[in-house]
């Protein structure tokens, strides 16, 4: 618990400095290869917000938490396909990785059919990577709009994984950039490495794993 106490705190002065408000900042605890047993602490200290890169695991660790837990909420952070979406709206609150049109379709028909609306935000491959997921900065006003006007879903905000070898506040500043031009709130950036800086750049969502359960295997 030493992990979590120190990023909130670090969450809280990153805040301070940036002259933002606390409550702007959501700390997405990211649990994805942590068992139940090492999430209960940080529920037990009231935290409920939670992330995670696959569906199938997700699946199997959080219906049991809910039914303890109802007001958990969930944010899928890793790659949707599109044959897991059904399951990816029954049991997520916020998808950060709406990456392309497929998806977007996918999302619209399950969502509609099954009637819950989780929030949504656009993945951006802000340092264009051929092996990264997203959607390329040149394209995102066409997949806004397309968003918005063929598949009638909202999109709340958008996030980025920075390249590994670059600096993470040029790709921060830059996401920040194009999620003003769009008018979107949200901003899901930030990782145990760099949350303090995405904070001050105006992070809504900072991804933190590492830093609170520890190193994974
Ligand atoms: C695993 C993961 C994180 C958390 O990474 P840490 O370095 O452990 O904090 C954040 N975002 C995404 C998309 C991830 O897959």
């Amino acid at each position: 618990m030493a992990g979590y106490r120190e990023v909130l705190d670090n969450i809280g002065k990153a805040c301070q400095l940036a002259g933002r408000k606390r409550e702007a900042v959501q700390l997405v605890a990211v649990s994805k290869t942590y068992s139940e047993e090492d999430i209960m602490p940080l529920l037990e200290a009231g935290h409920r917000c939670f992330g995670e890169n696959r569906v199938q695991e997700s699946q199997q660790k959080w219906p049991a938490l809910k039914q303890q837990f109802p007001d958990i909420e969930l944010h899928l952070i890793g790659p949707l396909q599109s044959n897991k979406t059904a399951d990816a709206v029954a049991l997520f609150d916020v998808i950060h990785t709406v990456d392309r049109p497929k998806i977007a379709k996918a999302l619209s028909k399950e969502m509609a059919s099954q009637q819950k609306f989780p929030k949504l935000l656009v993945q951006v491959n802000t340092g264009e990577e051929t092996q990264k997921a997203g959607i390329l900065p040149g394209e995102l006003p066409s997949f806004l709009d397309a968003c918005q006007q063929d598949y009638g879903l909202s999109v709340e905000g958008l996030m980025c994984i920075p390249p590994v070898d670059e600096e993470s506040a040029l790709h921060f500043a830059l996401l920040g950039k194009m999620a003003k031009r769009h008018g979107l709130p949200g901003l899901s950036m930030g990782m145990s490495s760099d949350y303090e800086k995405a904070v001050r750049l105006g992070s809504t969502f900072a991804r933190v794993g590492t830093a609170i359960f520890g190193k994974r295997d």
